[in-house]
């Protein structure tokens, strides 16, 4: 379920395996966070780093909270997994040399970010998987077709899922197990760097099928997405300018933060300083950058009139990847007997409570692999004509008020007041989002409150685990 980069090569992977596979995607390719990647995929591809260091950096960038599992399995593997890529007809970015050309982001410890097309990564990857996928006979693209419930056996395994056209009645569709690729929610948020459709609706599927969720208390606030009026606001200007020198000045021109600080600090700095002084954005100076290794960023500017040669970028935080999400194992599975999940709906544990840069692209293929070798292992869906699910609707789009509450009240600081009001929303996924906020009492990474501003260290690795009744449950994953 969902056409992303996970949801692609988990389906590539399976049918390659001899699986017969419905790829069911709600929305078209372009409006994929992953089409949307622009930085690249973080792999130790050079003699001088190495999958360890890379697992450093990544446990450094988590604040105590990662399941080092998780990182040592995304660290290792992914190297394979770019080469992988590169096989199935990926171009990556050279330099003159032909050796990759690797980018240096916030929180990495040196150049180890593979990009293509300059700031096109994901298009660049999805262009390539989903053109694979439309040939594949093994795999049936259903799209734009939405799944609106799981569908589940009497002993509670999941034995496929309901899925509905835009018109026309619910149709089910039986599976030997279902893979959630359906990405994260950050467009729940009023301010987002995310396509509209990034609403969590597999985590609402999941929680109302009975998979317990993780860590919805971590919210990614992305530092510098551009603050403007009109539908460009919150288009993201990747860190990756940031590793090339762009530099970052308050109103009065002065620099405040380590631009390539991890990302939850780039953002709570800049945060402050709006708090501070009352103004809208920032500046972020790309002017000694060379633009022109930046093509769609550049496109961009030049549609809202700004000229990165010459004009300092407003930017401000937006909400942008979901930490949390459907707990899994290390192979993507949920605690509901033939669920999984991976990439941006899944939390395996390994961004803790703040996910270093471009850790989410390998993250879908490393997961996506190791899921969808382990879901071609579940026994055949009962025979016979499978029941149509109860449709719950958890999957309709969030009024304005509850995309405007949880802006102002799970934002980048946090207090127990604004939280509880969200845990009365009238949105189910907002109310689980408030419970997780409201029971981690500390500050750690992106989750800030201002009544509780210190980090707890007997709550380090304790992931707060989530049915959908809503009451968290704190425990540590091995
Ligand atoms: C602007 C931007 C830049 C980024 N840059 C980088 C980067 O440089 N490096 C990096 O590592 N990460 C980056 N990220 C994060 C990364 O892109 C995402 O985490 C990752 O692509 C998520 O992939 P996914 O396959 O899990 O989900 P997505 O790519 O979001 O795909 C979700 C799919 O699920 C489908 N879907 C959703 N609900 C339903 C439903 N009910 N029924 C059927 N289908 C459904 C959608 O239609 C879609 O096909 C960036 C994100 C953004 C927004």
């Amino acid at each position: 379920m969902g056409a992303g980069a996970a949801g692609l090569y988990a389906a590539l992977v399976a049918a390659a395996e001899g699986a017969s596979v419905a790829l069911v995607s709600r929305s078209p390719l372009a409006e994929t966070a992953s089409y949307w990647a622009q930085g690249g995929i973080a792999a130790a591809l050079t003699e001088g780093d190495s999958p360890a260091q890379h697992a450093a950096d990544t446990l450094a960038a988590a604040r105590d909270m990662a399941r080092e599992s998780a990182v040592r399995v995304l660290c290792e593997e992914s190297p394979a997994r770019v080469r992988d890529l590169q096989e199935l007809g990926v171009r990556f970015d050279a330099d003159r040399a032909g050796n990759l050309a690797l980018g240096l982001e916030g929180g990495h410890s040196q150049r180890r970010v593979v990009h293509a097309g300059g700031a096109a990564t994901g298009r660049r990857i999805t262009r390539t998987l989903s053109a694979l996928a439309a040939t594949d006979e093994r795999i049936t693209v259903l799209e734009p077709v939405a799944a609106s419930a799981l569908a589940t056996s009497g002993d509670g395994r999941c034995v496929g899922l309901t899925v509905r056209r835009r018109t026309g009645d619910p149709v089910a569709l039986p599976a030997r197990a279902v893979i959630l690729a359906t990405g994260g929610m950050a467009a729940l948020w009023q301010r987002t760097t995310n396509p509209r459709g990034a609403l969590g609706a597999g985590l609402s599927l999941a929680s109302d099928g009975g998979a317990l969720l993780a860590d919805l208390e971590f919210m990614q606030f992305h530092p510098t997405a551009l603050r403007l009026d009109g539908p460009r606001d919150g288009f993201l200007v990747t860190e990756a300018v940031r590793g090339e020198g762009a530099l970052l000045y308050d109103s009065q021109g002065e620099r405040f933060v380590d631009e390539l600080a991890p990302r939850d600090e780039v953002a709570l700095a800049i945060h402050t300083e709006l708090e501070r002084t009352g103004e809208p954005a920032v500046w972020l100076d790309m002017r000694s950058v060379e633009v022109e290794r930046f093509p769609n960023i550049a496109a961009t500017l030049a549609d809202v009139g700004l000229d990165p040669a010459r004009d300092l970028l407003p930017v401000a935080p937006a909400a942008h990847y979901t930490m949390g999400g459907v707990a899994t194992d290390l192979n993507g599975r949920s605690s509901v007997p033939g669920l999984y999940a991976v990439g941006e709906a899944a939390c395996t544990g390994l961004h803790g409570a703040n996910r270093l840069a471009s850790n989410s692209l390998a993250e879908c293929l490393v997961f996506g692999r190791r899921a969808a070798l382990a879901a071609c292992e579940e026994p055949a869906p009962p025979g016979g004509q499978a029941a149509i699910a109860p449709d719950p609707r958890m999957t309709e789009p969030p009024s304005g008020e509850t995309r405007a509450a949880l802006w102002r009240h799970a934002g980048l600081r946090r207090d127990a007041e604004g939280l509880s009001e969200l845990r009365s929303d009238p949105y189910p996924l907002a109310r689980l989002i408030g419970a997780a906020c409201l029971a981690r009492e500390e500050s750690r990474g992106a989750h800030q409150r201002t009544d509780h501003p210190a980090t707890e260290p007997g709550l380090d690795c304790m992931h707060a685990l989530l049915g959908s009744a809503g009451e968290p449950e704190f425990r540590r994953w091995q």
